[in-house]
């Protein structure tokens, strides 16, 4: 049980918030929506809109709260309580991914007409970048915005799109120049309500069930240019900035996730009799369990030091990279260890412990896989 020096009762009545509606309006659905490879995420974000939970870090001007990181940080450990990483993931997309860059760069115009809705939960967003040839290499990209008078026309094919079934928007990198270079890319807020997109088909995954995952294409889609998010050919920055908020809502995911399944194995072998005895007495299995917390808490406590870095208005590139390597470690390594304690029982899929495994394996692939996070933060480290 880690120490709490860090949140006041204010924070605390947030988490009680959240954590209700987590176990009231998220966990009992869970089985269902895993079953559908779809949660109804317009109902859901209506709800949490409603609640204030879908703009927490957001300015009040557009419906946010106000608040800052360290709030953003109690949301985001209380939704990584939900039952299955699907729908944390498909929250965490609306919040820390597809909005972020409209928040910091986007013009009045776009805030208004996305953010907002966005933070009500009235629209449902999703974050476009990975193409069926350019994932880890963001920079080949090949879906181009041709400016054509007071329009970009967009052709090209995006893949792994999450929300990309529901959303209203996608939020999209695409190259608007075939220079050389980062300054030849551009973001664009695109409404899927507009006549040249279509979704080619809805993947079938391994994991993440309950989130639904697009792989959609552009056929002369004329995108208004006032949807251009700041400035043309500082797209790839901004994606750069915006991947900031989307690494760090992976911590959270990570170390309450990895907490949740080692609360649930030590229960599981507390009751199971091995050799005449409860399998907890094996002090391997407890040395290992304890292993794990100690990793758990050093990441808890990175990403705190991460939240008080951008709470001062520091660049967190750097811890940022290193939690989401080691999040991606910890959580894979828990993930397949408590499986093992459950042993048979384990493998079968009534047992949370079989989605948590599935689930837990997307975290060193998506959002930039493992060896991207290792070659930034050397490559930072100046080797
Ligand atoms: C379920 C799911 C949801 C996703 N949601 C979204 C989304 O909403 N929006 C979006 O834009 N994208 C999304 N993605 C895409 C995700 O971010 C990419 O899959 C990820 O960035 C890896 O890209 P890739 O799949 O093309 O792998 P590749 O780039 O082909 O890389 C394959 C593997 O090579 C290794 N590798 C890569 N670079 C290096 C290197 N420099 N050195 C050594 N090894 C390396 C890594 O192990 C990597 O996993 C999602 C993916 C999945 C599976």
């Amino acid at each position: 049980m880690s120490q709490n020096l860090y949140f006041s009762k204010e924070h605390e009545q947030v988490r009680a918030a959240v954590r209700d509606f987590v176990n009231k309006r998220i966990n009992p659905f869970i089985d269902e929506w895993e079953e559908k490879g779809a949660a109804p995420l317009h109902a859901l974000f209506k709800e949490m809109g409603e609640l204030g939970f879908l703009g927490i870090r957001y300015d009040e001007k557009y419906g946010g709260e106000g608040l800052d990181y360290w709030y953003e940080t109690v949301m985001l450990e209380e939704i990584a309580r939900a039952r299955c990483g699907g729908v944390p993931m498909a929250i965490a997309v609306q919040t820390n991914m597809a909005t972020p860059a409209i928040a910091e760069f986007g013009s009045e115009y776009q805030k208004q007409t996305y953010l907002r809705p966005a933070i009500r939960g009235e629209m449902v967003g999703a974050i476009a970048v990975t193409e069926p040839d350019a994932g880890s290499d963001v920079a080949a990209i090949k879906t181009f915005a041709k400016r054509d008078g007071d329009s970009y026309v967009l052709n090209g094919s995006k893949t792994y799109i999450t929300n990309g079934t529901q959303a209203d928007f996608l939020t999209l990198l695409a190259r608007t120049s075939d220079a050389p270079g980062y300054h030849s890319f551009s973001l664009f807020v695109v409404p899927t309500d507009l006549p040249g997109f279509k979704i080619s088909k809805k993947l079938d995954k391994l994991g993440m069930r309950s989130s639904d995952t697009a792989e959609i294409y552009f056929d002369d889609l004329r995108i208004p240019a006032e949807n251009l998010i700041g400035r043309e050919g500082e797209g790839f920055i901004y994606q750069m900035k915006q991947f900031q908020h989307e690494r760090f809502s992976a911590l959270p995911i990570c170390y309450i996730g990895a907490e949740e399944m080692i609360n649930e194995t030590v229960t599981y072998i507390k009751g199971r009799l091995v050799f005449g005895k409860p399998l907890i007495t094996k002090q391997v299995l407890r040395h290992r369990l304890v292993d794990w917390l100690s990793e758990i808490e050093c990441l808890r406590q990175l990403t705190y030091h991460i939240v008080r870095l951008k709470m001062a208005g520091r660049d967190a590139t750097r811890e940022i990279s290193m939690g989401k390597l080691m999040g991606g470690r910890v959580l894979n390594q828990v993930a397949d260890g408590c499986l093992q304690m459950h042993g048979g029982m384990g493998f079968m899929n009534e047992m949370r412990v079989s989605r948590f495994f599935r689930d837990a394996r997307l975290i060193s692939i998506g959002a930039g896989a493992s060896e991207v996070m290792s070659d930034i933060i050397a490559k930072l480290e100046g080797f």
